[in-house]
């Protein structure tokens, strides 16, 4: 019979056992609960265990057998683990369901499950069956326990459960493509450990028979079309390892034991059982997520399909891995992203970013590369793109703040250039304007993220159209300041000959004024053009400059016009003239009235030839028309009052009206009539001395 009974573990053992639990006992995890729940533990305790950085660098071990054969027993002993043993002097039960807990001998996870007795109710054999499937998904090598008198017996469960075991296999790992050929990753160790080895049948015996059942079963299985070629031993490498009866020879069955660890522990050895083959590639980091993952598609009853679910696992992880390095990644940045908001240009900006990323990517590669490869790359790209896009918000915003930042040099550049003695204009805005612009394209190629369609023409374009508008303004100033001082010269050289002109009035005394008015108005121009030519101004900004100079330069003379034909000034002008020609003779010397003199006809002649002179004053009149200016426009933009007078071809010419002729004559007439009564009476007092 299969069951074994009679096998009573004694006191000494249990306290062995017990003593070992208390020390691992809190590395046991039940993953799959006996309500068939997976446990939400798993990934904290891989963490716990040490083992979940070790990507591929750990092993999984499961066992099978018939219930009570001593299979937790074996386990503990050879892995060091704390599995519920069960105690049959109490008939006390384990707990049904699948435990992990991890090997004191290396990194490797160690899977024992928990059935109840008897295979006759089918609900068991439906757990056995989720079982085989949930480790084979997993399992490298898989420990088939069985006694020596079990060997050879078809009725008994062993077989059935083999059967499953290799039903199960096919249905995982036999599915995918077109040949009947597994991959590599798909194979699995069969280690079959005979208990209870009494020695009296050779070794070799049970292994050719325990390898003839395995081709039997195997042939019996009823595969696939595509896999009815597929052997056995292209999913399977059978091992075979025996062990004394663990009650009636404890010391011997202890130093097996110690032998049989051997093959899982010592790399050096031919027999060493975990062979890369063998290793379903399952990175450690996402062990808890699979095997979950594999549980819920056992539980719906639904096909195992391993590759979707690797899919499905790669997904899941490479997502948790790029967030986690999404986050490194964020908190380093952050350090920047305040003051490029504030409008901080960060030196070595490009470089700091290039560090982001390559510490991102560095992490993201090292952990998500160990999944499927397309789920990986794909995954990258879109980390990469995340990762860009969210860099590029600091691109922008320190091309923005260079372009700030070289516009307030350039403009600091400028005023201090033109604050300088002889300063050469032009020289100045070429040299301050490729200096902003070599500044902004350094700062802006540093700070270009290789593999990104990142670009900073616009930005520099927008710099250029800056730096132009602003020198505009600088040169309009320049081309005020010029214009401003170039006006003082006119009035310097304008003003006195007109004084004197005017002062000695005469027919001729226009043609004076509008000869010295062309003079210099052609000389200011001239001078404007000499100077302008380094200021690099458009034709359009020279013509407007000359407009106003020269509006300038006609107003200036009609404002002097106006002061000397101004009724204070032409009485005293009219007043000289008729002086110096009533109160002095011809050779300028004083005269004094004597009785004889013929007082009245001199005073009529000189008041009447100075009164002939009047008239002149009223308007501009040359002696031919053509020596008259063309009239300026007036140039508001320079801030000329805008007195349309002076501008107006019927008003510009003309300084006195006929009224203002007539008042200015009669008070002139009263001033030479008092100088005429003044000078009978002085002759009177002579006379009379
Ligand atoms: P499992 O149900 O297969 O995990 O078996 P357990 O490890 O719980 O052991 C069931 C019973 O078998 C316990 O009472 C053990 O003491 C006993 N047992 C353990 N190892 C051996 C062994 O090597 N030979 C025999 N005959 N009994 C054993
Ligand atoms: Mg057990």
């Amino acid at each position: 019979p299969p069951t074994h009974n009679g096998l009573v573990a004694t006191q000494k053992e249990r306290e062995h056992h017990d003593g070992h639990t208390n020390n691992v006992g809190e590395g046991r995890l039940q993953i799959v609960n006996e309500h068939q729940e997976f446990s939400k533990e798993l990934s904290p305790y891989l963490s716990k265990w040490g083992l979940l950085d070790k990507g591929f660098a750990y092993d999984v071990v499961s066992v099978f057998g018939s219930q009570s054969t001593g299979k937790s027993t074996l386990l503990n002993r050879l892995f060091g683990t704390s599995f519920d043993v069960m105690d049959e002097s109490r008939r006390q039960q384990t707990t049904k369901g699948i435990w992990m807990c991890p090997s004191s001998y290396g990194n490797t996870l160690v899977m024992d499950v928990e059935g109840t007795d008897g295979r006759e109710r089918g609900e068991d054999q439906d757990f056995e069956r989720k079982s085989a499937l949930f480790s084979l998904a997993s399992t490298e090598v898989l420990i088939v326990n069985l006694w020596e008198h079990q060997i050879g017996l078809y009725n008994g469960a062993n077989m059935g459960l083999l059967k499953t075991v290799f039903e199960v296999n096919l249905g995982l790992f036999g599915g995918g493509g077109d040949s009947s050929k597994p991959k590599p990753q798909e194979k699995t160790m069969i280690l079959f450990v005979i208990r209870d080895h009494v020695g009296s049948t050779p070794v070799s015996n049970l292994t050719a028979t325990l390898t003839q059942d395995m081709e039997k079963i195997w042939a019996s299985l009823s595969k696939p079309q595509h896999l009815a070629d597929a052997t056995l031993s292209s999913y399977f490498d059978l091992s075979f390892a025996t062990l004394p009866h663990k009650v009636l020879m404890p010391e011997k069955f202890e130093e097996e034991v110690i032998e049989l660890r051997k093959r899982f522990t010592d790399r050096s050895r031919s027999d060493y059982v975990f062979q890369p083959s063998y290793h379903k590639r399952i990175p450690a980091d996402g062990v808890g997520f699979y095997m979950e993952g594999i549980w819920q598609q056992v539980l719906t009853n639904k096909d195992l399909d391993l590759p979707t679910q690797q899919e499905l696992l790669a997904q899941f992880r490479c997502d948790e891995i790029s967030a986690s390095a999404t986050e490194t990644f964020l908190a380093s940045s952050k350090v920047v992203r305040k003051p490029v908001e504030a409008g901080q240009v960060i030196e070595g900006l490009g470089v700091l970013m290039k560090d982001w990323l390559d510490t991102a990517l560095g992490k993201f590669d090292r952990d998500a590369s160990r999944y499927h490869s397309g789920v990986y790359q794909r995954k990258r790209l879109d980390l990469l793109s995340s990762l860009h896009s969210n860099l590029s918000s600091l691109f922008l915003g320190q091309l923005k703040n260079l372009h700030k930042i070289e516009l307030n040099n350039f403009t600091k550049n400028l005023s201090k250039g033109t604050k300088e003695v002889n300063y050469d204009f032009a020289k100045i805005v070429t040299s301050a304007q490729e200096q902003a612009k070599q500044n902004f394209l350094n700062g802006a190629k540093e700070v270009v993220v290789d593999g990104t369609d990142w670009e900073y023409t616009s930005e520099l374009e927008l710099l250029e159209d800056d730096l132009r508008n602003i020198a505009d303004r600088y040169r309009k100033d320049e081309t005020k300041k010029m214009v401003n001082t170039i006006e003082r010269n006119v009035k310097r050289q304008l003003f006195e000959p007109v004084e004197v002109a005017l002062s000695q009035p005469s027919p001729k005394m226009w043609d004076t004024v509008l000869t010295t008015y062309k003079e210099v108005s052609e000389d200011a121009e001239g001078s404007y053009l000499s100077k302008a030519k380094s200021y690099n101004c458009s034709d359009e900004e020279n013509e407007t400059a000359l407009a106003s100079l020269r509006a300038r330069t006609w107003l200036s003379l009609r404002r002097k016009l106006e002061e000397q034909t101004s009724d204070a000034t032409i009485l005293a002008t009219l007043r000289t003239t008729f002086e110096e020609r009533f109160r002095y003779d011809e050779a300028g010397v004083p005269r004094v009235w004597k009785p004889e003199d013929d007082i009245e006809s001199a005073f009529t002649k000189a008041k009447e030839e100075t009164l002939k002179l009047l008239p002149i004053f009223s308007q501009i009149t040359p002696s031919t028309p053509s020596l008259l200016p063309t009239l300026p426009s007036p140039e508001v933009s320079f801030d000329i009052e805008s007195d349309p007078i002076p501008f107006d071809p019927s008003t510009a010419f003309v300084l006195l009206s006929p009224t203002k002729l007539l008042s200015l004559e009669t008070r002139f007439k009263r001033e030479a009539d008092a100088a005429y009564v003044e000078a009978k009476r002085s002759m009177v007092s002579s006379v009379a001395q």
